[in-house]
């Protein structure tokens, strides 16, 4: 069965001249990193995040917080670490 579709900013955004705006805002584009994101939505213009305007910004200084598939750690040097969440932990985040 299909999942149910929760309504996002992505839905109610509007294809202006500047690109998919909402609320004034320009959404860009999700960036390689978000693959595999919760967050992505589809639009007919390209995938973009419900959560975020600008995805490459999240992604700038580090992991992004909203991240669903990702989580970033720190490993025994102090150095921060991206590790994939496995699926189950995914579920679990959703409840
Ligand atoms: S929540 Fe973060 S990782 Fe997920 S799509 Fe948005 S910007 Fe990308």
């Amino acid at each position: 069965m299909a999942k149910n579709h929760r309504k996002t900013i992505i839905d109610d955004a509007v294809m202006t001249a500047e690109g998919l705006t909402y609320n004034g805002v320009v959404l860009q584009p999700v960036v390689e990193k978000c693959e595999g994101c919760d967050r992505i939505g589809a639009h007919e213009s390209g995938k973009y995040c419900s959560t975020y305007a600008d995805p490459a910004g999240r992604w700038a200084h580090g992991v992004c917080n909203f991240a669903t598939h990702v989580r970033a750690e720190l490993d025994k040097g102090g150095k921060v670490k991206i590790n994939p969440l496995k699926a189950s932990k995914r579920a679990a985040r959703g409840r």
